[in-house]
């Protein structure tokens, strides 16, 4: 049976810390789904069209990886890829209280969902989404933030 995780998140826009966690989970798994959630309610900052490319851009030499998007429940989500995983990353307390009522959340909804998290490598704790979005939005250079291999698109 070949294991399949879905990493979920918004990746608006995928930064180092996620490109890091995509990257160490890589050998544990047979395929990775990264998995843009559309919420109709939040409106992202990027494009989907723009997120969805930078993330192939970034792995477009890693054949394990997918980048798919989806609305609705990410264990609904889950089923339809025939994923038995689901990947997360974690930078601190607050990540893991959120973290834990969001995995145990799922599993009451789908028993037989695993989710495995992997600590962010140190020197990614303090980068997030939110506030290279806020950094861009003020004109400031987001490039230490985001992965090398999209910095032609910032
Ligand atoms: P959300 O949309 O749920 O806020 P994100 O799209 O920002 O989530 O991130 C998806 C996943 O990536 C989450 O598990 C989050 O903890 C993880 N993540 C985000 N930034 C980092 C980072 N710098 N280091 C490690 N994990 C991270």
């Amino acid at each position: 049976m070949s294991k399949i995780a879905v990493f979920p998140g918004s990746f608006d826009p995928i930064t180092k810390g996620h490109e890091n966690i995509i990257n160490r989970a890589v050998p544990l798994f047979d395929k990775i789904i990264i998995a843009i959630g559309e919420n109709q309610d939040k409106r992202s900052y990027f494009e989907i069209t723009d997120r969805v490319k930078w993330i192939e851009t970034v792995f477009a030499n890693e054949p394990k990886i997918e980048v798919q998007t989806y609305s609705g429940l990410t264990v609904e989500f889950c089923k339809r890829v025939q994923a038995d995983y689901i990947l997360r990353g974690l930078r601190t307390s607050a990540d893991f209280e959120f973290e834990r009522s969001i995995g145990q959340t799922n599993k009451k909804l789908l028993p037989t969902i695993e989710t495995v998290f992997l600590l962010t490598t140190p020197e990614f704790t303090p980068i997030n989404s939110s506030i290279v979005r806020d950094v861009h939005h003020h004109g400031g250079d987001v490039k230490q933030f985001i992965p090398d291999a999209i910095h032609n698109f910032f």
